[in-house]
Formats: structure tokens, C-alpha cells, sequence
């Protein structure tokens, strides 16, 4: 397959990157490729709205003497997501006549980060948008940062009794604290407490709706799902209020169906759903004032806009349509109030804000373009066989001799572990097989869409780029579930990428790669990229990470939390400006979390050290400078330095 795009004519040009890389379909308008081939970023969405250019970016990151890979966070983006999702709201509610306000929250499991969770508070303000906690530690987090009298904090999860205190204490401090029964057992418990606490709490109650989500985590939901109560046991708890007179204190019904839906269609059932149960409770005496829509709003992923698990087929202002559209819709069928909305959007706030950018270290690649395949007299008839292949393959006949080649390649193994072919001929067949495979694919680059047969050949024959990350660190839902994630290069993106490749990360675990990646409107098992030019970093970027992907990490191979850049747009020559500066992990700070002791470790290697040097074993320089070595990289960063001074030397455990 010839890389960087079937069918481009003439020369290339940035446009043809951003359509190659589907930049305008997942970027939705932050993401753009400038006129000068570099991948930038659009804040505003606006046509002429300040613009940051990620080269420049990566620039100011290295003369800051700062190393990769590093999370970079553009807090405009996220800025602009909290305000677009409050007018979407507050527009439709408007448009459709809607006598309920909107209520969000931000559920910080989606990334608990204290400076991405500050800066959703205070763009948020103007809306009282508030947060959602899902642990008794989220909680704790939430309580210190959600100071608006006037917003909610919604607590969902499971409670023991110590988190339960805790709501209440919230509670008791004048914040709008709504307790979220998710099993009905929790219900009797925070009865008790409020009333040891003298403190009356407010109440919701989360559906187990029959409602199916879509997409990857359409299992989590309906009757699989982990929680929420049932009818029966929603009209237990209503009457175990009533007994206490608690039930004024029943103010909100929740549904959650999944994270990512990718249908709208399983947005309409829900509410509908979830809206006759609040009507016909509304109707027996339970006064609720909020309907909370849960989390789900998804992300288009791979661009395609479609129902596909890393898409959705609906836009931002469609889901709003139909969760306001269809929540008044029931509730004046049934004659009742319309409740204020609450949606619990975690993803759609965050995804687009933060981005991994790392550089390539190493090419992995096996090539036999000048291997020698000349025949030679007594050779084995299977080089001769293979050879004929070679030298049969054209235009017309690609399929063929590229199933006869796979045929060859399986005579050849099995020939050789029979001990029937030598080293050097098996050595032969290998290169033969290669180079018609490599015929093959360039055959058919010249004649446009690779069937689908040679997708596994594709894979197979591509450059393996190591990317300087840790998949396990910074895409786990890649490795996870399948989750595609945007890949592109930071530069050069006015040149055409002539390389197939695919992206294997630095853990020492086979698994540690990203497999797929969209590329002309399409997802595939390899990537276009640009030859690396000797002596020239190649930035590559990974993106759409602010969500669960920047927080769920863990610290396989010890490749510990990644330094970050916190950028600002900013009126002047360079277009932003770095807020914030977060240091990586050093690898003494990983090893500590795992209970090693640096300091100790570095005074055991001291210790031999001396030994050796009053044994006469090394001098007393090179004692001192293996000593300082092992003590360098204990404070340096954990991923991968190429360049001048060795990663030790990075301030400070790195970025
Ligand atoms: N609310 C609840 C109860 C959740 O469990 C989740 C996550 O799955 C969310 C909200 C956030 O969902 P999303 O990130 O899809 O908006």
C-alpha cells in the first residue's frame, strides 16, 4: 500500500494531512493543520480566534530543557467545553419552552486532576455547575473544591457509613449534597446517620432502567446493570421516607446507562423511561425536582460519526434536543412540573483537552530489498519455487502469487524444521517471500483501496516506530477495550508521509502498541508517518486523552505519571503562554510508591562501590562516578532520552 493517501494528486499539501489523519472529524474544531504543515490548536473554534501552534509548543518545551513524553492540557479547550454544554442546554430549554432549569455536574472519575477539576469549577461558575463524586475519597475532593452554595454536588457509588457522615457533613455546611441511593440498603443507613448527625439529607434515588446502552459498555446496562434500584424496591424506598417523613427530602431521580453511547436511540428510551417514573412518582406525593440524565455523552473518536463503539451518531446538540424535547414531552402527557435537568458529562468535558505528545526514539524494521537471491547450482527446488513466484508477479495476477507465497513460506518452515533446507536457504526463501510480499503491497498502492486480505500483510510489513510512552500509562482504554485514539504528527504535516507504520511503545510487554489508527476516514491495523531524518526528532501526538485515559494509567515497567504543560491562548507573537509546569515522576519516586526505598538502594550501591575501591578492584573516580550514576538515574525521569547527557540528567525527575 503506498502510504499517505490513495489517490492524492500533485504535490502534497497540509490539507491533505488533516483529511489523512481526519483532523476536522475527531478535532471538531479545536484541532486544525496550519499552513506551515504543523498540527494546531483552535481554542475559540472560531475563523479567526487565536490559534496555538504545537510546534511552537513543543519548542518553548525544550528550551525549558524539558523532556518527553508529556501531557499537554489546553485549558481553553476545556473552558470551552464547560460553556458549550451550558448553552446547549440553556438554549434548548429556552427553544422548546422548557419550564425546568439545567443543574450539571462534573463527575470527577473522569479525571480527578485538582488543576482540570478547578478550572471545570470556575468555568463553570456562571451556570452553578457543579460535581459528582463516586468514592468517599472522590467526595472528600469534591467537598473541598465545590464551594458554590448554588451548584450541586451529586454523590453516586457505593457508601459505607464513613462516606455517608461525610455527605452529610456537606450537607450540614450549607452545600447542596444529593445522596444517591444506588442499593436500597444504603437507604436505611442514611436515615440512621442523619439522624444521629441531626441533619436531613437530600435524597435521589438511581433507576435500574430497562433501557439499553449502546457500544462498549452497552453490558454495563439494563438488566446487567451493576446499579440502581428497580421499580419494586424504588417504591420500598419511597415508602420507608414516608415512614420517617423523609419524603420531602426525595428530591432527584438518576439514571446512568453507560459511558460512550454511541446511539442517540438508547438517549430517547431512557428518558422516556426514566420520566414516567418521575411523573407517576411525582403523582403519589414524592415532590422530586431533578431528573439527572447521568453521563454517557460520547465522543467521536474515530471520526466516522457513526454508531461504532469509538464514535457516536449524534451531535452535541442533538442529545440535548432530545433529553429536554423528551423529558417535557412526558411530563405534559402526564401532567406534571418539568423537573430542573441534571447531566453528569464527564467525558464530553474533558476528552479533547489534553493530548500525549512523545517523540519516535527508534525504527524497528527487517528489509531484504538487497538481499542476494541469485540461484545456485544444487540448490533446493522450494528457493527455485519461490523465485518463479517472484519473478510471475504482475498486475494481474497479485492474489495469486501472494497466496502461492504464503503456501511457500509454510513449505519453507516445515522443510526446514525436517532439517531438508540449510540456514542459507531457508535464509533465501525468507528474503524471496519478503521482497514478493513487499511487490505485492506496492502493486497494489498503485491501484488504490487495499483489499481486505492484505490488511494482515500491511501489519505485518509495517515500520515499527517506538514511541517514546507507555500505552499501560497513557492509553488504557487502547489496551483495554479497543479504544481508538487519534494519532498524528506534530510537523511535517506539508509533506507527504511516505512509511506504513505501526506504533509499539517502550514497555517490554508485547501488547504495549497501538493498533489502531484512523487514516482516511477509515480505521487500520497501520499509520502513514514520515521517514525519521537522521539527527531531527519526529513528534508524534496522541490525542483525545483528557478522559479517563490522563487518570486510569497504571505504572507497568515502572514508567511512572507523565510531566505536564498547562497552556493558556495568550494575544501575542507566540499565541500562548504555559500556566503551569508538572513534574513527571522520577523512577526514585515510582520505586518509592512501590515500597522501595531509594535512599537505601543507593546506599547499598555506595556501600559496594567503596568495598571494590578499597579492594583495589576499580579507582577511587570511577568508584565516585558509578555511585553518582545510579544516584542520577534514581532522580531522573522514567521514559526514554535520546540526545545530549544521559535521562538521568533531567531536572528533577524530568518535565
Ligand atoms: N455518572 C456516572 C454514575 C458514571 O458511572 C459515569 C461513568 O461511567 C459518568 C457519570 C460519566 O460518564 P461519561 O464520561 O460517559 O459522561
Amino acid at each position: 500500500m503506498s502510504p499517505g493517501g490513495r489517490g492524492a494528486r500533485g504535490a502534497w499539501t497540509p490539507a491533505d494531512s488533516e483529511r489523512l489523519y481526519g483532523v476536522a472529524e475527531w478535532g471538531e474544531g479545536y484541532f486544525e493543520v496550519n499552513a506551515r504543515g504543523n498540527l494546531a490548536v483552535n481554542p475559540g473554534r472560531g475563523p479567526d480566534g487565536p490559534r496555538i501552534d504545537m510546534a511552537d509548543v513543543i519548542r518553548e518545551i525544550k528550551g525549558r530543557g524539558l523532556r518527553f513524553p508529556v501531557v499537554v492540557r489546553f485549558h481553553d479547550i476545556l473552558w470551552s467545553r464547560v460553556e458549550t454544554l451550558n448553552r446547549t442546554f440553556r438554549e434548548a430549554i429556552r427553544a422548546e419552552g422548557y419550564r425546568g432549569g439545567y443543574r450539571g455536574v462534573y463527575p470527577i472519575k473522569v479525571n480527578q486532576m485538582r488543576e482540570v477539576v478547578e478550572e471545570i469549577v470556575e468555568a463553570g461558575a456562571p451556570w452553578d455547575f457543579g460535581l459528582e463524586a463516586g468514592s468517599r475519597t472522590e467526595l472528600e475532593a469534591v467537598l473541598a473544591l465545590n464551594t458554590n452554595e448554588g451548584s450541586l454536588t451529586i454523590l453516586n457509588g457505593h457508601k459505607d457509613d464513613e462516606c455517608l457522615r461525610l455527605a452529610l457533613l456537606g450537607r450540614r455546611l450549607g452545600w447542596n449534597v444529593v445522596v444517591v441511593i444506588e442499593k436500597l440498603s444504603e437507604l436505611g443507613r442514611l436515615v440512621r446517620i442523619g439522624r444521629e448527625m441531626g441533619v436531613e439529607p437530600l435524597v435521589g434515588i438511581r433507576a435500574a432502567l430497562a433501557a439499553e446502552s449502546s457500544g462498549r459498555w452497552r453490558d454495563s446496562s439494563g438488566g446487567r446493570a451493576k446499579f440502581g434500584l428497580t421499580v419494586p424496591e424504588i417504591l420500598s424506598a419511597v415508602g420507608l421516607l414516608g415512614r420517617e417523613g423523609l419524603l420531602p427530602a426525595f428530591r432527584l431521580l438518576h439514571f446512568h446507562i453507560g459511558s460512550q453511547v454511541s446511539d442517540i436511540k438508547c438517549f430517547r428510551d431512557a428518558v422516556v423511561e426514566a420520566t414516567r417514573i418521575y411523573a407517576k412518582l411525582h403523582k403519589s406525593g414524592a415532590r422530586l425536582e431533578y431528573i439527572d440524565v447521568g453521563g454517557g455523552l460520547g465522543i467521536d473518536y474515530d471520526g466516522s460519526r457513526s454508531a461504532g463503539h469509538s464514535s457516536r451518531n449524534y451531535t452535541l446538540a442533538e442529545y440535548v434536543s432530545n433529553v429536554v424535547w423528551g423529558i417535557k414531552d412526558i411530563c405534559d402527557q402526564e401532567g406534571v412540573p418539568h423537573p430542573h435537568i441534571v447531566s453528569e458529562s464527564g467525558r464530553a468535558v474533558t476528552a479533547q483537552h489534553s493530548c500525549v505528545v512523545s517523540n519516535v526514539v527508534d525504527v524497528i524494521e527487517s528489509r531484504h530489498e538487497d538481499a542476494d537471491i541469485a540461484e545456485e547450482e544444487g540448490e533446493h527446488n522450494l528457493v527455485r519455487v519461490a523465485r518463479e513466484n517472484l519473478e510471475s508477479l504482475g498486475t494481474d495476477n497479485v492474489q495469486e502469487v501472494y497466496n502461492d507465497n504464503l503456501a511457500v513460506r509454510r513449505d519453507a518452515v516445515s522443510a526446514f524444521n525436517l532439517g531438508i533446507l540449510s540456514l542459507g536457504e531457508y535464509s533465501k526463501i525468507e528474503s524471496i517471500v519478503w521482497k514478493v510480499n513487499k511487490g505485492v503491497l506496492d502493486l497494489i498502492g498503485e491501484t488504490g483501496a487495499a483489499p481486505d486480505y492484505l490488511q494482515d500483510l500491511e501489519e505485518r510489513m509495517a515500520s515499527k516506530y517506538l514511541y517514546n510512552l507507555s500505552v499501560f500509562q497513557s492509553a488504557a482504554d487502547h489496551w483495554a477495550v479497543g479504544q481508538v485514539l487519534p494519532v498524528v504528527p506534530i510537523t511535517r504535516l506539508d509533506e507527504k508521509p511516505t512509511k506504513r507504520c505501526t506504533l509499539v511503545d517502550i514497555t517490554c510487554d508485547s501488547d504495549g502498541r497501538l493498533k489502531r489508527f484512523i487514516d482516511s476516514g477509515e480505521v487500520r491495523g497501520t499509520l502513514p508517518l514520515h521517514e525519521i531524518r537522521p539527527g531531527e526528532e519526529y513528534y508524534v501526538g496522541l490525542f483525545l486523552t483528557g478522559a479517563y485515559q490522563d487518570v486510569m494509567g497504571d505504572m507497568h515497567n515502572l514508567f511512572g505519571r507523565l510531566g505536564e504543560i498547562h497552556v493558556f491562548s495568550y494575544d501575542d507573537d507566540t499565541g500562548f503562554y504555559f500556566e503551569e509546569v508538572v513534574k513527571g515522576a522520577s523512577s526514585g519516586q515510582v520505586l518509592s510508591d512501590m515500597q522501595y526505598s531509594p535512599g537505601q538502594m543507593a546506599h547499598t550501591i555506595k556501600k559496594r562501590v567503596d568495598r571494590m575501591i578499597k579492594r583495589g578492584d576499580i579507582g577511587p573516580k570511577e568508584g565516585v562516578g558509578l555511585a553518582a550514576l545510579y544516584e542520577r538515574g534514581l532522580q531522573g525521569y522514567t521514559y526514554l532520552h535520546r540526545g545530549d547527557g544521559p535521562a538521568g540528567d533531567a531536572p528533577a525527575g524530568g518535565p
